[in-house]
């Protein structure tokens, strides 16, 4: 057999969603992973990846499209790695979000399983990043369409997204439907600037060229952060366009600029400079019992992306909880003490411990802010840090509230908090497959009382996953 007919496979019919936001089909004894599908659809698809009993593919026809499609809102869709699901309704990504909790519960963790409470859908679904960040190319990518016209593009500089899995190929972005529309506005200026003054956009391969990577972040009242990275240090020109670009937004609260000359874009060791405005911004967040908790938010600092669902988030988590004002709790992978400065006004103390110094730094900076004097923060690595001494110096834990990253426990932490005997553990999760193993776990001295997932990222597949356990 050719080698282009094992690659191509004709009529496939898409049966339902799988992992990563694809949808999956099966023929010739072979699964085969399809993006940008539908259950429903019936596709000929070019196969990328093709084992014995799996295969992933690209579609490269339509025979059928599924009932369930509507016509996706962005131009780049399928070409940009974002917003993978914007030819689904809304309320079937929900659908298929809460089922995908449920099954991987069920499935991985073989639990007893209570019913688990319906999604909380995102109030926003377009617009409704804090934070994004773009990339200067001096080769923007061209896409099919621009490939097969007879139009010769010579000017090719750009800034947009990565493709997927492709660190040096940027697609040129228009318009994101992701951050408000000043992300749009500020992206857009600064590249119509760089042309009509014949700033060089970085070349990935030679590391060359002035205008590097453009970060946008806000608050929920619309306060901007803009950080430039340049890949060059000529100054006169980075001084003209942050002038340029105070003349033409003067209400950015935090314009900076990092100069950059290493091979990577990542920023965290670099020294960043205060243009015009503030170094940081203040986000008013709303806490449990609607009063304010204002937290920084330095250039550096993490943040939950998503500010009206982290409210959400952290309203179901503290309700989980079910905080009296006397509990000692712990907040694991605390990032910049977020969940813990927000309970505290309902928690004797609050313990949080977290990997990274500086936004161990942060927290308690968010907590001097808001006069919070019950929280302490450690910084350290989780399995080393949390162990029965720690317990035994800082309280023993009445409550402990977990938002580890998407690999989950390890298995040491999983060990010490058992023995810890705490009355009642919160687990937030980001990966659901992860949750369950630990849970699993957990589920030796402690039964599940509720599961609550929330939408924070409409049009991904991404899923947080709040699960509450009692003590047996
Ligand atoms: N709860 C926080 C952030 C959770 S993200 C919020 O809502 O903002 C998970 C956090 O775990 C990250 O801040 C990450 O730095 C931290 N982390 C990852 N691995 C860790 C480890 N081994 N020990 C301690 N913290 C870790």
């Amino acid at each position: 057999m050719s080698r282009s007919k094992v690659r191509n496979m004709e009529a496939l019919e898409i049966e339902k969603v799988a992992s990563e936001g694809k949808c999956l089909g099966k023929k010739d004894g072979k699964v085969v992973f399809v993006p940008f599908t539908a259950p429903g659809d019936v596709v000929d698809v070019f196969l990328t990846k093709s084992r014995k009993s799996f295969g992933e593919g690209k579609v490269t026809k339509f025979h059928k499209y599924s009932d369930l499609r509507i016509e996706p809102f962005c131009s780049h869709f399928t070409i940009c790695g974002g917003c993978k699901w914007q030819h689904l309704p809304y309320e079937k990504q929900l659908e298929f979000k809460q089922a995908h909790v449920l099954e991987n519960l069920n499935h991985l963790g073989n639990l007893d399983l209570k019913e688990i409470n319906p999604i909380k859908h995102s109030q926003k679904q377009q617009f409704y990043r804090n934070k994004l960040e773009f990339t200067f190319t001096n080769r923007r990518w061209l896409t099919e369409d621009e490939l097969k016209s007879d139009v010769e593009f010579e000017e090719r500089g750009g800034v947009g997204f990565h493709i997927p899995g492709r660190f040096d190929a940027v697609l040129d972005i228009d318009k994101c439907f992701l951050q408000s529309d000043f992300s749009n506005q500020i992206r857009d200026f600064i590249k119509k600037y760089a042309i009509t003054n014949q700033l060089s956009f970085y070349n990935v391969h030679e590391h060359k060229g002035l205008l590097r990577n453009l970060v946008v972040r806000n608050t929920s009242d619309n306060q901007q952060m803009v950080i430039v990275q340049f890949g060059e240090n000529e100054i006169e020109n980075i001084e003209a366009l942050m002038a340029a670009i105070v003349n033409q937004f003067p209400f950015i609260a935090s314009l900076l600029y990092i100069i950059n000359l290493k091979h990577n874009e990542t920023y965290f060791d670099q020294d960043i400079i205060c243009f015009h405005g503030k170094d940081h911004l203040i986000e008013p967040f709303t806490r449990w019992d609607e009063t304010k908790i204002n937290f920084k938010i330095s250039p550096k600092s993490f943040f939950q992306t998503n500010n009206a669902q982290a409210e959400v988030l952290y309203a179901e988590t503290f309700r989980m909880a079910k905080l009296t004002g006397q509990e000692v709790v712990y907040d694991l992978y605390t990032g910049t003490g977020t969940i813990a400065n927000y309970i505290a006004n309902k928690a004797k103390k609050v313990i949080g411990v977290e990997y990274i110094e500086d936004a161990i730094k942060d927290a308690k900076v968010n907590a001097h802010l808001n006069d919070i004097s019950n929280t302490v923060f450690f910084a350290g690595d989780m399995k080393d840090v949390l162990t029965n001494k720690f317990f035994d110096k800082n309280g023993k834990p009445d409550v402990i509230i977990t938002d580890p990253p998407r690999a989950g426990m390890h298995e040491d932490v999983l060990k010490v908090i058992l023995e810890a005997n705490a009355h009642r553990i919160v687990y937030v999760s980001c990966n659901p497959s992860t949750q369950a193993r630990d849970l699993k776990v957990l589920c030796e001295n402690y039964t599940i009382e509720e599961i609550q997932p929330v939408d924070m990222f409409p049009h991904t597949h991404h899923c947080e996953n709040i699960v509450s356990l009692v003590r047996k």
